[in-house]
C-alpha cells in the first residue's frame, strides 16, 4: 500500500496541502477551494497515514478528504438536520429529552468529517466558543433543572480542550447533585491519540459523577495500535467506553466491513452503541445509504457477530424529534382464530430467526 509520508508533522487544512501530499487531484484545486470556503478541512498526521493515495475508493479518505460533490445540496438537506436549535434554551445547551442535555463547549475538532451533521457550525470561522458568561449561564441552566441526570459533552470535540480547562468543566458539572453521568463524544483517540495523555485522563476522572466516553469511528482501520492504546488508557483508568458510527456509502456499507468494525470495538473493550443513519446535512448525499440497505446490513450482522457486537441502528428524526431505532423488525402479528370459537380472535406472532426463517410463537406461551 502506497501511504503518505508517515513523518507528516502537521494537520493538513488546505486543498493545496492535500494535493501536495497526493490526497487530492491537482485538477480539482479550484473546486476544492470552493468546498473549503464553506466547510472546514482537517486531516491529522495519524489519519493521513492511514490513507492509501493510490486507492480512489479509500474508506478513510472518503471520510476526511473533501469532494466536489459537497457543493451539491439536495432537497431535504438542512443546515441543522437534527434540529438542535429548536431545543436550545440557552447558548451551548440542547435539552431535547427530559433527563439529559447536550453541552456544546467547543466548535473545533481534530479532524473534520465530510458527512458531519454539524458541519455548518463546526470549524474555524464558524460559531465561536462559549464565552465565560455564556458558559456560566449554561451551568446555571443545568443546575436549575433537577431532572437532568446526564450531561453529554459534544460540539465540536470536547477533547480539543486543554486538560486543565476540561478538568474545570468536569468539576463544575460534578458539583451539581443531580448530574450523575458525564458523557464525552470524541474522535480524538483515533484522530490524534497523542492527546490522550496522563493529564487528559486525569481530567476525565472526576469525583461526584461517572464519566463515559463515546468514541466515533467508522472503519476498523481507524483503530490503529496507537488508537487502541489511547482507548485502553481511558478504560484502564476506570472510564467505560461505547462506540458511535455513521453508516456511510463507500466507507462501511457492507456486512464484512461493519462486522470488522464492531469486532474491533469489542476487542478494545468498547461496547458498540449507535450506528447512525446518515443525517440530512448539506452536501452529504453521496455518502448516505438508504434505510432499507441499513436494515439489510443490520440483519446480516445479527447472524454474523455476537450480541456484544450489535449496535442500535438509529435515525435522528429531522426537525429535532429525537432518535428512533430503525433496525429490522423480527416480530410481527399473525392473527389466527381459535379452532373452538371463531369469534375469539387470538394473536399469534411470527418471529424471524437470523437465517430469515419464519416461526410461529403461540399466543399463550
Ligand atoms: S468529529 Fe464530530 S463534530 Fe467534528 S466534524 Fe466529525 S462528526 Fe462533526
Amino acid at each position: 500500500m502506497n501511504r503518505i509520508d508517515p513523518k507528516l508533522a502537521a494537520t493538513l487544512r488546505q486543498p493545496a496541502e492535500l494535493i501536495d501530499h497526493g490526497l487530492a487531484p491537482a485538477s480539482q484545486l479550484a473546486d476544492l477551494e470552493r468546498v473549503a470556503a464553506r466547510y472546514a478541512i482537517a486531516v491529522t498526521p495519524d489519519i493521513a497515514a492511514l490513507i492509501d493515495p493510490a486507492d480512489p475508493n479509500d474508506p478513510i479518505a472518503r471520510q476526511f478528504i473533501p469532494s466536489v460533490q459537497e457543493l451539491v445540496q439536495e432537497a431535504g438537506e438542512h443546515a441543522d438536520p437534527i434540529g438542535d436549535d429548536a431545543h436550545s434554551p440557552v447558548a451551548g445547551i440542547v435539552h431535547r429529552y427530559p433527563d439529559r442535555v447536550l453541552f456544546k463547549l467547543v466548535h473545533v475538532c481534530a479532524v473534520y468529517c465530510r458527512f458531519c451533521f454539524r458541519r455548518e457550525m463546526v470549524g474555524p470561522g464558524k460559531a465561536t466558543a462559549l464565552s465565560q458568561a455564556a458558559y456560566r449561564c449554561a451551568i446555571d441552566y443545568i443546575r436549575a433543572h433537577k431532572e437532568i441526570w446526564e450531561v453529554i459533552l459534544t460540539g465540536g470535540d470536547p477533547l480539543m480542550l486543554s486538560p486543565r480547562r476540561l478538568a474545570e468543566i468536569m468539576a463544575d458539572l460534578a458539583t451539581i447533585d443531580h448530574v450523575s453521568v458525564i458523557r464525552i463524544h470524541t474522535r480524538v483517540p483515533t484522530a490524534d491519540p497523542a492527546r490522550i495523555n496522563d493529564e487528559m485522563i486525569a481530567a476525565l476522572r472526576v469525583k461526584g459523577a461517572t464519566t463515559w466516553v463515546a468514541l466515533h469511528a467508522n472503519h476498523a482501520r481507524e483503530l490503529t495500535e496507537k488508537a487502541r492504546a489511547a482507548c485502553a488508557a481511558i478504560i484502564d483508568a476506570g472510564i467505560p467506553m461505547v462506540s458511535q458510527s455513521v453508516l456511510l456509502r463507500g466507507v462501511n456499507d457492507n456486512a464484512a466491513t461493519l462486522e470488522a468494525l464492531m469486532r474491533a470495538f469489542v476487542e478494545c473493550r468498547i461496547k458498540p452503541y449507535y450506528l447512525h443513519h446518515g443525517d440530512l446535512a448539506p452536501g452529504t448525499a453521496h455518502l448516505r445509504t438508504t434505510l432499507a440497505h441499513g436494515q439489510e446490513l443490520m440483519r446480516a450482522l445479527r447472524g454474523r457477530v455476537s450480541g456484544l457486537c450489535q449496535p442500535d441502528y438509529v435515525l435522528d428524526i429531522p426537525g429535532g424529534h429525537g432518535k428512533a431505532p430503525v433496525g429490522p423488525n423480527y416480530l410481527s402479528q399473525a392473527n389466527s382464530f381459535s379452532q373452538e370459537r371463531e369469534e375469539h380472535a387470538e394473536t399469534r406472532y411470527r418471529v424471524v430467526d437470523y437465517c430469515g426463517d419464519v416461526h410461529l410463537y403461540p399466543p399463550k406461551p
